[in-house]
């Protein structure tokens, strides 16, 4: 479902601009979690591997109760990660979403390219609203020269923090064991193939060439 803005050019708080949707994954996050990927990123990372989700523009604008009702129908995930493109530029609608699926049982990850000490500052009041009901956040933007293998991180930078009752951060012993296993792709019935999870950045490199017919 698309909605258009309004006349002002704003979304209403219930409203998500979304750029991506997987209904199951291993590799976002512990256990098996559907994935949101929020449009619209202001950090612009090197290497960031969802370069389309960084423009501000509209991608598929879905009201908040409707995508809640589609992953609630799921059934058999673990939690919802919510992923980007930046989450806390959409903090009001996602820490509404994440409400509605806490409530139903499910945990939350949130990954930020934000720091926790600036996500503390609140520079915008509806973080503090996703931050209530975010289980598992990670925080920090990607920086490629710290890139290294971790099934929850990007690069050592980022922080694994744990906010609430419902995740436990695997021990880094079992995250090195499982570190290879990072990328999962997913063929959807129209052919789209989706690749997620952290791939190294040579299987980046041979995945361009292959779609350039290389
Ligand atoms: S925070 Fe994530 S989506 Fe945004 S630029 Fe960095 S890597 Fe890309």
């Amino acid at each position: 479902m698309v909605l258009p803005n309004n006349e002002h050019g704003c979304r209403p708080m219930r409203v998500l601009n979304l750029a991506g949707f997987l209904a199951r994954s291993e590799v976002n996050g512990p256990g098996t979690r559907t994935v949101v990927w929020v449009q619209g990123c202001p950090h612009r990372c090197e290497g960031c591997f969802n370069k389309p989700f960084q423009p501000f523009s509209p991608a598929t604008l879905i009201p908040v109760d409707t995508l809640a009702g589609t992953i609630l129908s799921l059934g058999g995930i673990d939690g919802v990660t919510f992923s980007g493109g930046e989450p806390f530029a959409q903090a009001g609608p996602l820490a509404a979403l994440g409400e509605r699926l806490r409530a139903a049982g499910l945990s939350v990850v949130t990954y930020t390219g934000y720091t926790a000490e600036q996500l503390a500052e609140g520079h915008d009041p509806a973080w503090p609203a996703l931050l209530a009901v975010t289980d598992l956040l990670i925080a920090g933007p990607y920086i490629a020269g710290l890139a290294k293998p971790d099934p929850l991180k990007g690069s050592s930078n980022q922080q694994a923090i744990t906010l609430g009752m419902r995740i436990a951060i695997p021990h880094r012993a079992t995250r090195a064991r499982t570190a290879r296993c990072r990328t999962e792709f997913t063929i959807a019935p129209d052919g789209t193939i989706t690749a997620t999870g952290f791939p190294a950045p040579a299987l980046i490199a041979q995945l361009a060439l292959r779609c350039r017919g290389a």
